[in-house]
């Protein structure tokens, strides 16, 4: 396999990593490469649709999954399907929505790669009812950092299993998983759409939505101030019973980077308030495909590019029950103070802790949006920081570039667990990334 060099970087475009990067086409091939060395080390790489350094590698290796992307068995009797880790949800909704199978739940991107699904541990708008992708594992095959393979689930290895669910890519390369598919009579959602006046609204129809809604998300205007702090749409959504008409759609795409003062407070508080009165007041519901529903950013390929060449950064914290509310008015004070925000932010509920030593979900809320990258943002966003961790949050790495290994630390209770699995099988340290580097994650050498 030859190697190439590239300059890869996450989606928000902020940290940047020059590679040598290979794209395998076959599983044994992919083996083959674990087997080398590599003085910086060797990492996969699905999509690239973590926005900050999960999936770099600076002046290392990177093994991009993208062609190890096949379907290999799939039972139509229980949705039981295997499928190369380089699968996209994409692929997932073109082949098995006409059969009538879902993924069991999805990222708000279907651009994503499996085997990123489950090294971030995935979540989407249906947590609280069916959990993180993977609770839906049933098992993987992993390339140990040594090129072994190893079946890992959660009778086989176990430990293993639990590092490499939400483990960053450090385990190795997941070449194939096993999960199933859910049954759905339908390709389209029947969509209820609401508006919240405030926080504490949103936060009630929210803790009332996760105990009786198949999907709900709530979208927040995180420029509004005072008494209108924390307004927004709420949407909640159940599978339709029959497709919604078909319209044609075409996806748009940013075609160039846009110039940084494109946004702006004024701009983006005049689309913030659009979107908030698009509702009328009394709701609305329709139907819509659920891929409209699921991915609403996908109609537009590189949107990212709308945040200018210094790219943007995405906060998304999860704050437990009991400190939700307190927390998210924190966070959202500490956002419109600095007039900082930008487009919708994300709020959604999280029904309990993933089966990852390392996952992010656990029971609370989750507040998602992004920040143009300007000068003190950072500051912001480590200010942001410090609130999640004292009301007991975390901050999800999938989208992180900015946290700090101390932080880090002491958001994830079980990263001593994980670091003495990773010394088991990676001794050498063959695996890193700069997330790996940035947080500390590996700890210092036993
Ligand atoms: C518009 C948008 C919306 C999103 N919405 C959500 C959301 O609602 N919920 C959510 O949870 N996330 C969300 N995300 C984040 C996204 O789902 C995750 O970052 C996901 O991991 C990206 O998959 P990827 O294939 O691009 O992986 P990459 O970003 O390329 O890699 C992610 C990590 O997975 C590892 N990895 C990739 N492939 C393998 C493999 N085969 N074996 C081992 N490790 C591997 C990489 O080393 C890296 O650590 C969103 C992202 C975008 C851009």
């Amino acid at each position: 396999m030859t190697w190439k060099k590239m300059t890869l970087t996450g989606w928000g475009r902020t940290r940047r990593a020059e590679v040598d990067a290979c794209r395998p086409e076959r599983g044994q091939t992919a083996i083959g490469l674990l087997k080398g060395r590599y003085d910086r080390g060797i990492l996969a790489h699905g999509l690239g649709r973590s926005y900050g350094d999960a999936p770099l590698n600076d002046g290392g290796n990177i093994l991009l999954t993208e062609r190890l992307n096949r379907m290999v068995s799939f039972d139509p009797s229980d949705g039981t399907l295997v499928c190369e880790a380089g699968v996209t949800f994409d692929d997932l909704l073109t082949a098995f929505l006409p059969r009538g199978f879902l993924p069991p739940t999805s990222p708000g991107t279907a651009f994503a790669t499996i085997g990123g699904a489950i090294a971030n541990d995935v979540h989407g708008k249906n947590h609280d009812r069916v959990g993180s992708f993977g609770d839906h594992v049933l098992w993987l095959d992993l390339i140990l950092p040594t090129g072994e393979m190893a079946r890992v689930s959660p009778t086989e290895r176990p430990e293993l299993f639990a590092a490499t669910i939400g483990g960053v890519g450090l385990t190795g390369v997941i070449l194939h998983a096993c999960f199933r598919l859910r049954r759905v009579f339908s390709g389209s959602v029947d969509v209820r759409e609401r508006r919240m006046p405030d926080l504490d609204a949103f936060m009630a129809s929210l803790s009332e939505a996760r105990e009786t809604a198949g999907y709900s998300v709530g979208w927040i205007d995180g420029m509004a101030r005072g008494g209108d702090m924390g307004r927004g749409i709420l949407e909640t959504a159940e599978t339709a019973a029959t497709d919604a008409p078909a319209k044609p759609s075409k996806a748009r795409a940013v075609p160039i980077d846009l110039p940084g003062f494109t946004l702006n407070p004024l701009s983006i508080n005049l689309f913030n308030q659009a979107y908030y009165r698009r509702v009328s007041a009394e709701g609305r519901t329709r139907t819509m495909p659920i891929r409209q529903f699921l991915y609403p950013l996908d109609a537009i390929h590189h949107w990212n590019r709308i945040y200018g060449k210094r790219g943007f950064h995405q906060f998304q914290a999860v704050i437990p029950d009991a400190e939700a509310v307190a927390g998210m008015r924190k966070l959202l004070e500490a956002i419109s103070e600095a007039r900082a925000g930008s487009f919708l932010a994300v709020l959604k509920t999280l029904g309990g802790e993933g089966r990852g030593l390392l996952s992010f979900p656990t029971r609370g809320y989750t507040l998602a949006l992004d920040f143009p990258r300007r000068d003190g943002v950072e500051d912001l966003m480590a200010r942001l920081t410090a609130i999640a961790l004292d009301h007991g949050g975390r901050i999800y790495l999938a989208k992180d570039a900015v946290l700090d290994a101390a932080s880090f630390a002491r958001m994830y209770p079980k990263l001593g667990d994980f670091r003495h699995v990773l010394d088991g099988i990676d001794p050498d340290r063959r695996i890193q990334s700069d997330l790996s580097r940035r947080l500390d994650i590996r700890g210092v050498s036993p």
